[in-house]
């Protein structure tokens, strides 16, 4: 059975609306994407920075400005108008671990997914508020991320650690690294960079929360899978099992390069992924037919 739970029915623009995107019929056509691409289990994560109640965790700038929708209406939304599963992308604000507790345990998600899209120095995947014009090296903050990561998964406030190695949102791998200027000085840090991952590692082998494959690392400058080979390996020697998503923001994306997800999967010995249902996991096999399916498109 394939799975894709990090999903999300609009745009990051701040103009799309709850009420243009959250309907029967948008969310039917991220359900036939799915289909067409022989994935079974689908789930909506809208972000939580969305919702007007996000501002009792975190009073950012960024939040106020996106903060308009009512969680529970879309909570509503997804149990009565869909066949989806219920999700949500809350971030992890250190510091606020209880108030995000409160928000989440109120409500009756099937999963959570957790991101670290802020660190101290700022956002690692957008320049608004970002930490790459903080003046910090790259090993500064590559250091940072991974420990916030760490944190986050330590913090058992999610079910899902998502896009596990963000931070390398703008920095190509070596291959792809000479083609654009612009993103120099955003290079990913020189060597081996198993070093950072292991600031993470305690914490995902602790924690025992899911690790995220997440194909929307292809679609940004990182154009690699999140999270790298390496990390991955790294994961599941911790005990991490998978949760397998694109990330869409529109339904021709759902599914997008599971090909290359399901290779990767395969080569580490990954079989089974991650299911959800009320905040309890259970393990299905990726199985053949799964496989095939994909390998048809
Ligand atoms: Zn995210
Ligand atoms: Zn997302």
């Amino acid at each position: 059975m394939l799975t894709d739970y990090h999903l999300h029915l609009r745009s990051d623009d701040v103009d799309a609306t709850a009420s243009q995107h959250f309907t029967s019929a948008n969310a039917e056509l991220y359900r036939a994407a799915a289909s067409e691409r022989g994935i079974a289990e689908l789930g909506v994560s809208e972000h939580v920075y969305r919702f007007a109640q996000a501002l009792e965790v975190w009073r950012h700038p960024f939040w106020e400005r996106y903060a308009h929708d009512d969680l529970d209406e879309y909570c509503g939304f997804v149990r009565e108008r869909t066949d989806l599963r219920l999700g949500i992308e809350a971030d992890f604000v250190p510091g606020a671990e209880d108030r995000i507790a409160n928000l989440l345990q109120a409500r009756d998600f099937d999963y959570v997914v957790g991101s670290v899209h802020f660190i101290r120095e700022g956002a690692v995947d957008m320049d608004e508020y970002g930490a790459w014009t903080s003046g910090r090296s790259a090993e500064e903050l590559w250091r940072r991320y991974f420990q916030t990561l760490g944190e986050s998964a330590r913090s058992g406030l999610f079910d899902v650690l998502a896009h596990p190695d963000l931070v390398k949102y703008w920095s190509p791998t070596d291959a792809a690294r000479p083609t654009d200027p612009a993103l120099a000085g955003r290079r990913r840090p020189e060597g081996d960079l198993r070093r950072y991952y292991e600031l993470a590692i305690e914490g995902i082998a602790e924690s025992g929360v899911a690790v995220e494959v997440s194909t929307a690392g292809l679609r940004k400058p990182a154009g690699e899978i999140y999270p790298a080979p390496a990390f991955l390996e790294m994961c599941l020697e911790a005990g991490a099992p998978v949760a397998l998503s694109s990330d869409a923001h529109r339904p021709q994306e759902v599914g997008a390069d599971y090909d290359r997800a399901l290779e990767l999967l395969e080569r580490l010995g990954v079989r089974e992924l991650c299911v959800f249902e009320r905040r309890e996991r259970r393990l299905e096999p990726i199985g053949a037919e799964a496989l095939s399916a994909t390998e048809r498109r």
